[in-house]
């Protein structure tokens, strides 16, 4: 086997077993490892460190799959961490009630690169990495005898396959095509998903759990819900007693999926508003309209992809917050988020603060919002934290 050795000092993070060796970090490779091939890293001593994927052309140059000296990447291997995965979701799943559900997390199952979500009776893939690209064949055997679905379709068509140098794709990998859209339970919620055109894998499993706190505050509420999508939040709202909802999007296709997510949950359309709009545009026009709401929900796309684009996101953050907290009662609840890793969320913190004296309004926190349980974070890769929300109140 090939083998990477560190350059001196460059052990550290490996040794607190973080998945990641960059190309920094690399001082030689012995061998001639193929894109994907396993290799060991060593450190300059010779002390083995990890067995993971070689990807030439990425800054993360490999990506452990091991950590144990004894244990072989092979086929064994990867049925023991999916089965893993699977089993450490299966009273969450059996406890709420979901036939919707991430079934693998990436780096934080130990499995770089590789997302499943699971809807109703399909499976969704990105396979995100050289590694896991290497393996993907066998791993959707391994996920096709593990778990009983109609079809397993692949949405590797992120741009992060781009850095790997691997082409996006998109389409079937076992069994049936799935449907145009496919219907999903949450609890007492349904959803629609569009796994061919919806974002990531179709749908945003990860606010499953933030979606479920506007129960108890939205009751007889007039609610804003800014980057609306499909609709998620809507439906919580409505169920949870909410008089009225304004969606807004720029996405047609994500309000009219919107609108048969509320026929589907049997909810009154005329309770609800849908909007065609820039959400930054959107906000301003209610402000200068007087317009007031009670409950506004921002789930933003990600702002910030690298580390450059941190400070635009940063005002990009301020600006809708700002305008969202003065367009609220007193009173009045904000669900803020930013899905952006790369923004801390001290500093996302700061930034709703900021937001708020700039308002004049005093504001509290009443909840830390995160990612759902079933996007969990290995302690050793803290990366693999990225959804982070206030709920806020605002006097
Ligand atoms: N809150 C949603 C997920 C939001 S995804 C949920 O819980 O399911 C981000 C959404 O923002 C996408 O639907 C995208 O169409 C929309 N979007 C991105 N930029 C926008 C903008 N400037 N104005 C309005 N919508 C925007």
């Amino acid at each position: 086997m090939a083998f990477v050795i560190l350059k001196p000092k460059r052990d550290p993070s490996l040794l607190r077993r973080h998945p990641w060796v960059f190309s920094g970090a690399m001082a030689k490779i012995r061998g001639k490892p193929d894109p994907g091939e396993t290799v060991d890293v060593v450190s300059p001593r010779g002390t083995w460190l990890g067995r993971g994927a070689y990807s030439p052309r990425s800054q993360i140059r490999v990506r452990i799959w091991t950590f144990n000296e004894d244990e072989a990447v092979d086929e064994a291997f990867f049925r023991n961490r999916l089965e893993r995965a699977l089993a450490s979701r299966r009273d969450l799943v059996r406890r709420q009630h979901l036939t919707g559900y991430r079934v693998v997390n990436a780096e934080s199952d130990g499995l770089p690169g590789v997302i499943v979500d699971r809807y109703d009776d399909y499976l969704v893939c990105q396979f995100l990495a050289v590694g896991a690209e290497t393996w993907k064949d066998l791993i959707v055997a391994q996920l096709k005898a593990l778990i009983p679905v109609e079809g397993i379709f692949e949405r590797s068509d992120s741009p992060v396959r781009d850095k790997e140098g691997l082409a996006r794709r998109t389409g079937i990998l076992a069994g049936k095509e799935p449907p145009e859209t496919i219907a999903f339970q949450e609890g007492t919620h349904r959803f629609w998903v569009d796994v061919r055109q919806g974002h990531k894998t179709g749908f945003y499993l990860d606010q499953r759990e933030n979606r479920l706190e506007l129960y108890g505050l939205a009751d007889g509420a007039e609610v804003l819900n800014c980057f609306s999508f499909s609709g998620g939040f809507s439906v919580a709202a409505l169920k949870a007693g909410a008089r009225h909802v304004t969606n807004v999007d720029m996405s047609a296709a994500a309000l009219e999926l919107s609108r048969r997510n509320l026929t589907l949950n049997d909810l009154d359309p005329g309770r609800v508003e849908h909007v065609e709009a820039d959400v930054f545009k959107k906000l301003r026009y209610y402000r200068d309209a007087a317009r007031r709401f009670d409950l506004i929900v921002l789930d933003p796309p990600k702002f910030a992809d690298s580390r450059a684009q941190l400070s635009r996101a940063s005002r990009g953050y301020k600006d809708i917050n700002l305008l969202a907290i003065k367009l609220l009662r007193a009173g009045g609840y904000l669900f803020t988020f930013s899905c952006s890793g790369l923004m801390e969320p001290e500093l996302f913190q700061k930034i709703v603060a900021d937001a708020a004296l700039d308002a004049g309004r005093d504001t509290q926190i009443v909840k830390r919002l995160n990612q759902a349980a079933d996007h969990p974070t290995a302690l050793n890769f803290p990366e693999g934290h990225y959804l982070k929300g206030l709920l806020c109140r605002v006097g």
